[in-house]
């Protein structure tokens, strides 16, 4: 249910719905847009009974949110979210925003190896425009046996060069024992697809108030997809960013399958932002440009590339992983398709 309030509705007003929502047993979501405020009503089981605030001053009126998905929704919240982040990089005053019709690029290595390359990553990027740092400390690995990352130490070197340089940081969070250390390190937390069904840890970055980077399951539909956004923004994080990186097919000519058809659908459904990892969606770098290019028409937000100072000797990801050089070149040809699209490269 969503309760939506008339333009001239004063705080005194929004406030007496939260507390009558409260009285019901049911967790009120305040969404404040342009002209005028919603409430989502999330935690009941059957139907609200809408009597007792459709009598309330300021409302205008209550519709009923069909979608199992409530606050990641269209129709909770019609708008496309735009998600504004302060970063030390940018110039006084302007933010950089993820959401239409911007369109964001987070770059870098698979893994924190350490510092030098993360500094000479994090320069690159700046001058390339990126004010955004991806790279994991902690490893989701197939194999026990293959490097699992470094941990604490690489999220402390994440820490250093983004004092150092001020370009915002992502970073992935695997497990809620390590969620202060991670959610201090990072600009935005990574949920990896091994874990985007861990409900215990979507519960945990609910808590947060960071952006979280949803990467969508191996074999997720974009139901189960959104509902795991629904994880997050139940505890009152809104703040979701959703990652398609493929998903698992019979196709072997690719590590994953790139489904850029979720695009459309995720952005009739919900207002969330959208982003594309074209590495791990292909996992060969020769295929990463195209797909890219290809996110860009079909409406994705941004991307999510990884680039490495000497990608052949990449601890993980080497093959997927684009040179300086091919990460530049691939820059200007999004800069050169984004203009006629209308979006502005952030
Ligand atoms: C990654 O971004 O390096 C990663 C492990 O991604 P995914 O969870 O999509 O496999
Ligand atoms: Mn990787």
């Amino acid at each position: 249910m969503l309760v939506v309030m008339q333009k001239v509705a004063t705080a005194e007003q929004i406030a007496r719905v939260v507390e009558a929502i409260e009285r019901l047993g049911l967790t009120p979501h305040p969404l404040p847009g342009a002209t005028r405020t919603a409430i989502g009503i999330t935690g009941n089981v059957g139907a609200v009974d809408s009597r007792p605030l459709e009598v309330l001053p300021g409302v205008m009126e209550l519709i009923r949110v069909t979608k199992p998905f409530k606050l990641a929704s269209r129709e909770m919240h019609p708008a496309d979210t735009v998600i504004e982040m302060n970063l030390p990089a940018l110039p006084s005053g302007s933010r950089l925003t993820i959401g239409t019709p911007t369109f964001t690029m987070i770059a870098g290595p698979c893994s924190v190896e350490n510092e030098a390359m993360i500094q000479q990553t994090a320069e690159f990027l700046l001058g390339q425009g990126v004010r955004l740092l991806r790279a994991g400390a902690f490893k989701p690995r197939t194999s026990p046996y293959s490097f699992q990352g470094m941990g604490r130490e690489g999220l402390d070197i994440l820490k250093r060069v983004r004092d150092r340089t001020g370009i915002g940081i992502v970073t992935e969070l695997m497990d809620t024992d390590n969620a202060d250390a991670v959610e201090a390190a990072a600009d935005i937390i990574q949920i990896g697809t091994r874990n985007m069904q861990n409900f215990s840890l979507l519960k945990r970055v609910g808590q947060m108030r960071k952006p979280v980077l949803l990467k969508r399951g191996l074999s997720a539909t974009l139901e189960e997809w959104l509902m795991a956004a629904e994880y997050v923004m139940a505890g009152g994080n809104y703040q979701v960013i959703l990652c398609e990186r493929g998903v698992r097919t019979f196709s072997d000519h690719s590590r994953n399958t790139l489904d850029l058809s979720v695009i459309p659908p995720a952005k009739k459904l919900s207002h969330l932002p959208i982003l594309v990892d074209p590495s791990h969606g292909t996992g060969k770098r020769d295929y990463v440009p195209a797909m890219a290019l290809a996110s860009l028409a079909a409406g994705a937000d941004g991307l999510l590339i990884e680039a490495h100072p000497d990608p052949d000797h990449a601890q993980s990801d080497g093959a997927q992983t684009l040179s300086f050089e091919g990460f530049a070149q691939l820059m200007k040809s999004l800069h050169a398709l984004a203009e006629p699209l209308q979006r502005t490269m952030m």
